[in-house]
């Protein structure tokens, strides 16, 4: 094992695979695997909590006066804890989906995430995956993939996801929270999701979860010459 730090960045759409995928990869290589999505979800979760108008951008900002947004491994699971109360198990609802991706769209929300996820990359060798962290949270990372999938795969994994969970799915629904959250994320004006230039590209479609995970690994060993 080295002590040296490295830090991957992993951003790409909804429901491209990219968690399952950056947690794999991260426990093969050592890293600690960092889902920044959850940090947006917990605010979503404490605007929805709170009863806050999540289109109204002041009043979310004056929520974050308030608000304590940690992250912390237990044996390698990230927990979220939201002013000291781990809310883990309930940032995964279609309500805190679409709100994230509403609240995510502020700059009052992006700048009082953005020292958290910094700090978290500091410390520690991290495989982070989010929408920005190529472009803007850690632009000097030494591995960066912009992971990818069709709308339509996309939602059957996401659908096949919260049913494994015990939630609710309906195919049509997901497909178009996901293609509302694409357009939503992608023509923000702050830290819109793109890929970097220096990015790997990797689509997912034609790949099974375990070819995605293996090519994943395989990109970053390379380029790390680990
Ligand atoms: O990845 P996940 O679906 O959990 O993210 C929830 C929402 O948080 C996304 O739709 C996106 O709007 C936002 N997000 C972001 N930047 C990140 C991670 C997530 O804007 N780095």
């Amino acid at each position: 094992m080295t002590d040296r730090i490295y830090n991957v960045a992993i951003d790409g759409p909804a429901g491209a695979g990219k968690s399952t995928v950056a947690r794999r990869a991260a426990a093969e290589l050592g890293f600690v695997y960092v889902d920044t999505g959850a940090i947006y979800r917990a605010v979503a979760l404490a605007v929805l909590d709170r009863k806050v108008d999540s289109t109204n951008e002041a009043a979310v900002a004056s929520l974050l006066k308030d608000t304590n947004v940690k992250l912390q491994w237990e044996q390698g699971v990230q927990h979220l804890l939201l002013n000291g109360v781990d809310v883990t198990d309930r940032l995964r609802s279609p309500e805190v989906s679409d709100a994230s991706s509403r609240v995510s769209a502020f700059s009052a929300v992006r700048c009082f995430l953005l020292e958290t996820q910094r700090e978290v990359a500091r410390q520690q060798s991290v495989i982070m995956d989010g929408r920005d962290i190529g472009t803007v949270v850690l632009p000097e990372a030494q591995v960066k993939l912009f992971l990818t999938a069709s709308a339509a795969t996309r939602a059957e994994r996401r659908c096949k996801e919260l049913r494994e969970k015990g939630l609710e799915a309906h195919y049509e629904d997901v497909l178009r929270d996901i293609e509302e959250r694409d357009y939503r994320d992608m023509h923000r004006e702050l830290a819109p999701l793109r890929q970097a230039e220096d990015a790997v590209l990797l689509d997912t479609s034609a790949l099974t979860l375990a070819q995605s995970i293996d090519e994943t690994v395989r990109i970053i060993r390379e380029k790390l010459a680990l």
